[in-house]
Parts: C-alpha cells; structure tokens; sequence
C-alpha cells in the first residue's frame, strides 16, 4: 500500500479513537453501498485495522480478506448500510454493528481474540500480544472496534427520540401506531447528550410540550367538573 493512500485514509477516517468511532457510525448509519465504494470501505476497514493494531508496518497487506466475509450484494439494495448489514447477518461489519449495538445499549461485548504473553527479546519483559499465526483480518478490525469502545465507548448511544411521524391526516377510527424511536447510532459530545440530531432534540421538545399542554387542559376540565359537581349537591 502507498504511504500517501494511507495518509490520505487516516485523514479521513481520523487518527483518535474518537474520531473513528465516529467515522464508523457515520457509515454504518450512512446510505447502502455500490461496488466502488464497497471497495473503497474495504480499504477504510484495512487502514483502521492496520492503525488499531498500533504498528503500521505489521505487513496488513498479507492479512487474507475473505470476501464471503463482505455481503456486498445485499447491501446494495437497502437504504442504510445498517438496514443491509441487519437483512444479511453476516459478516465483518455485520460483527462491528453487533458490538456498537451492544456498546450503545450497555450490554455485555464478548471477546474473541487468540492473546499471548509473548516473551520480548530486547526488552526483556513477557509482553500482551496476538499471536499472529492465529490472527485474520476480522479480529482485527474487531479489535479495532474494541479499542475505540475502550476508551470512548459510554459516548456511543442509540437516539431515543420519538420517530418522525407519516406525513398526512390521520383517520380517527385508524389505530395509533406503536410509538418508534428515532434509533440511530450516534457518537455523544458529551454524555449528557440524548439525541442524534437537532432535529430530533426539538420535535422531542415540541412533543413535550404538547403534552404538557394537553395535560394542563385535562386538569383544568377535571377541575371546572368538579367544581360544578360540588356546586351541584350543595
Ligand atoms: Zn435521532
């Protein structure tokens, strides 16, 4: 791989752990993939795999990536990638949206990586690694993935605000629909930040308020009710 590929890559996928959980959210929730940008995602995940191992000269280019492993022809045909990745169940990214899932609804991430003490020659110290012979392109970028959670993963969140509703009068007989949420993965700001988006902050907001106000009528007829009831019986 050329050196300014790769720089040009980190560039866009950022270097903190920060910036590529975000980068990786912001796929997993962007639009389904062509072909051409199927491969290009394919080398994002390489670059990311290669900077989380933290050595980038650990020769990625050999790492086998099994293609079974990338459900590209599903993911074509959906709005998200996420959406495809949940039709599929399977593969890589499929993997990574499991454990940012997981991370999101604070459950528990399984590990499945083949650690070593290995003992270091120069420093003269048994040292945590992978044991390379063991190691492919998956675990990898899973441990990719892990390392990001580590260190930023009570940021990553899922929007709890209340979805968009359908456009359009609804008939009065019609059933209401089941309240859904907004859902989307999101990296917080700051961890007191609920929602994904300002849009969804304010028609949160908006709701709210509403139903304050529907409420404080309700009060006020049970009120005047009663009032009247009283006035009744006297
Ligand atoms: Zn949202």
């Amino acid at each position: 791989m050329e050196e300014n590929f790769i720089f040009d890559t980190l560039k866009r996928i950022g270097s903190t752990c920060r910036e590529q959980l975000a980068w990786l959210v912001g796929r997993i929730e962007g639009p389904a993939l062509g072909t051409d940008e199927w491969r290009h995602l394919l080398n994002e995940l390489r670059i990311f795999a290669m900077s989380s191992a933290g050595a980038p000269s650990s020769g990625l280019e050999v790492w086998p990536i099994d293609l079974k492993e990338l459900p590209r022809e599903i993911v074509v045909s959906s709005k998200t990638l996420r959406a495809a990745l949940q039709k599929a169940q399977y593969g890589i990214l499929y993997a990574v949206l499991d454990v940012l899932e997981r991370v999101a609804r604070r459950q528990r991430v399984m590990l499945r990586q083949h650690w070593v003490a290995g003992w270091d020659q120069k420093r003269k110290r048994y040292l945590l690694g992978v044991a390379p012979e063991k190691d492919t392109f998956r675990d990898a970028v899973l441990r990719g993935v892990t390392r990001c959670v580590l260190e930023h993963g009570h940021l990553l969140k899922e929007c709890q605000a209340s979805a968009k509703l359908k456009p359009g009068r609804k008939r009065k007989d019609e059933p209401k629909p089941m309240q859904a949420v907004c859902g989307k993965l999101f990296v917080a700001r700051k961890q007191t930040q609920l929602y994904c988006s300002g849009a969804c902050l304010s028609r949160t907001l908006t709701r709210k308020k509403r139903a304050r106000k529907i409420g404080r009528t309700r009060r006020a007829m049970v009120h005047t009710k009663r009032r009247s009831r009283a006035g009744a019986t006297r």
